[in-house]
């Protein structure tokens, strides 16, 4: 297919002020570069150049996914009540799910995934282990009413999203294909120029639990990573870590119950005690789904990490400042002697060994001091509860954590029979046996991921696009549109281009060329071609090139030769 754009009649809407609204450059950089708008919180429009980015990585995504044998079909958007109450999914989304009602008062929802769906479709015409394995992709536009759409596309409500489902007979096969997908999630991630990392993850709402997030590095990322040298890494909210606990400085004593009027934090705590946050320990509150208190302690320095507490007290939610009156119990106060009747302790396995807490005394406006485990109180349970942070231990070779920043593009789960058994959803064995299917799903965040490549292409003059996702290849940029010796040039070059089966566009506007080279450099081509009046009365055009800045003067004849190989090198360079 060939592109050829004219600048003077393309919709793209530069604009010279940064938006107030963008809080980081992607953000910033689509909307002052005239490839998004935005509709509502979380919802926007794609201008034509910002959809020409979007369908070149639609269309790697596809490549990598018709590679390993998966099918592209189209699911519907708008999904029937019926199939996520199946599921168990209706109650348990929550409002993230946007229903709606047709005029027959039926119930709906606007996809936020598409597992019930797929799993309801294959139900019904998958009936053999022949036909298996089996796996389906889309890419489609999800709705998740999230709490605080933030960041542009990093966070919206509307987004595009490549989705996969996989069916399968046996566990083997089902890792198989999954190993498939996050190798062409790897390249896909390399494809699209983004520094990646994959990562150990948590699966969330989804459900399963083998899982791994490919996370583009970026210091504006909403997740925190540890890796360590050794090759392993982890979501913090996933991360079984080692934490190494220093012995604390309180002395072992006899506990002591000390006035604590005003303290409020752990750093308050901590100053009053004399001792540090680490010597602390902070008792967060929990209740079970049949209201059971739990007392969750960690060291005071530390943060509990939610998706561990669920997993080591199934069900569990931390209480809301409104649920300690129930319970009357002294918030800001709490620890681990004398609880409730009935409260179950979990403590963090860090806190083992200590000798001595500085706690609080479930008494309003008290402390204790010196209380020992085993001696002044039980621990129910111990568990890994933290979040983990960079310091910590590796699980695998116990060496020095590191942190960083990433931007969860992508996502390959092992659903298992989650699905299949809820939603019954069977096939004949080879042994003649009706067995769920074993399944996978496999995400790519198409929108998050133009908006990653962004926070990692770009510099103060705008977007540096790898040729991959450049919504265009090449500009054209003649100085002087009524010149009779430039114009003539320009346009030729521009055809010849084009022809060659480049991507070309020309900046035919009447601007001045101050006005052509800021929006050329916001866009981001990753090759200009200036054409300048002196330049052609010396047979030479002066091409630019986006990412290192560099200028070569390249003779009129040999121009589109020279700019096509570069042209086809660059490409090969994400092939
Ligand atoms: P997050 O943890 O960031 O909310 P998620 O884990 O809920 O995302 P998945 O269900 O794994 O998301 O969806 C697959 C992919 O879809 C994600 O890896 C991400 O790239 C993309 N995605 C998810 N939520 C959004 C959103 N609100 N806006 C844009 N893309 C999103
Ligand atoms: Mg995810």
């Amino acid at each position: 297919m060939t592109v050829a754009l004219r600048m003077s009649n393309l919709h793209v809407p530069t604009l010279k002020e940064d938006p107030t609204e963008a809080e980081i450059v992607s953000h910033r950089l689509l909307l002052r570069a005239g490839m998004i708008r935005k509709a509502a919180a979380g919802i926007y429009t794609f201008l034509p150049l910002g959809w020409r980015g979007v369908r070149k990585i639609e269309q790697i995504v596809r490549e990598e996914m018709d590679a390993i044998g998966s099918q592209e079909l189209l699911l519907p958007f708008v999904q029937p009540a019926e199939l996520w109450q199946d599921s168990g999914r209706w109650d348990a989304y929550g409002p993230e799910l946007a229903r709606l009602t047709d005029r027959q008062g039926r119930d709906f929802c606007l996809g936020p995934t598409h597992e019930e769906i797929i799993t309801t479709l294959v139900r019904g015409e998958v009936r053999s282990y022949r036909d298996l394995p089996l796996s389906l992709y889309q890419i489609n536009l999800k709705f998740r009413d999230e709490i605080r759409p933030r960041f542009g596309l990093l966070r919206g409500r509307e987004f595009i999203m490549k989705d996969a489902y996989s069916f399968h007979d046996t566990q083997e096969s089902l890792q198989e294909h999954y190993d498939d997908q996050a190798r062409a999630y790897g390249r896909i991630c390399e494809r699209l120029g983004l520094a990646f990392r994959p990562v150990e993850a948590d699966s969330g709402q989804i459900g399963g639990s083998v899982t791994t997030e490919f996370m583009a590095l970026a210091d504006t990322g909403e997740a925190a990573l540890v890796y360590c040298e050794c090759g392993w890494a982890a979501n913090v909210e996933a991360a079984g870590t080692v934490v190494r606990r220093t012995p604390g400085t309180v002395d072992p004593r006899a506990m002591e119950r000390v006035h604590t009027p005003e303290i409020r934090t752990i750093a308050e705590l901590a100053t009053f005690l004399g001792v540090s946050d680490h010597d602390t320990v902070k008792t967060m509150a929990g209740k079970t789904p049949d209201g059971a208190l739990v007392y969750f302690c960690v060291p005071g320095d530390r943060e509990l990490n939610p998706v561990k507490a669920a997993r080591a007290v199934p069900g569990v939610t931390l209480l809301e400042e409104d649920d300690f009156g129930a319970y009357d119990i002294p918030r800001g106060s709490l620890g681990p002697v004398d609880p409730p009747e009935g409260t179950l302790v979990v403590a963090d396995m860090s806190l083992r060994d200590e000798v001595a807490w500085g706690i609080g005394a479930n008494e309003a406006d008290y402390h204790l001091i010196g209380a020992m485990p085993g001696r002044d109180f039980e621990v129910s349970r111990w568990e890994d509860l933290l979040v983990a942070e960079p310091g910590d231990g590796c699980p695998v070779c116990g060496g020095e954590l590191k942190g960083a920043r990433g931007i969860e593009v992508s996502q390959v789960f092992q659903l298992g029979t989650k699905y299949s058994e809820a939603l019954d959803a069977t096939f004949t064995a080879e042994d003649g046996t009706e067995r769920p299917f074993i399944m996978g799903c496999y995400g790519v965040g198409i929108t998050r991921s133009l908006a990653a490549v962004i926070e990692q292409h770009h510099d103060d003059s705008g977007i540096v696009w790898p040729m991959s996702v450049a919504p265009v290849e090449v500009a054209v940029i003649p100085l002087a549109i009524d010149d009779d010796t430039v114009w003539p040039v320009a346009e030729r070059l521009w055809k010849g281009l084009v022809a060659a089966g480049i991507e070309t566009l020309i900046d035919d506007r009447d601007e001045r060329a101050g006005v052509k080279f800021a929006d050329a450099d916001l866009i981001g081509y990753p090759l200009q071609v200036v054409v300048g009046k002196r330049g052609v009365s010396g047979g030479v055009v002066e091409v630019k090139d986006r990412a290192t800045g560099e200028r070569t003067e390249i003779p009129i004849d040999t121009l589109v030769d020279t700019l096509g190989a570069r042209v086809e090198s660059e490409r090969a360079r994400y092939r």
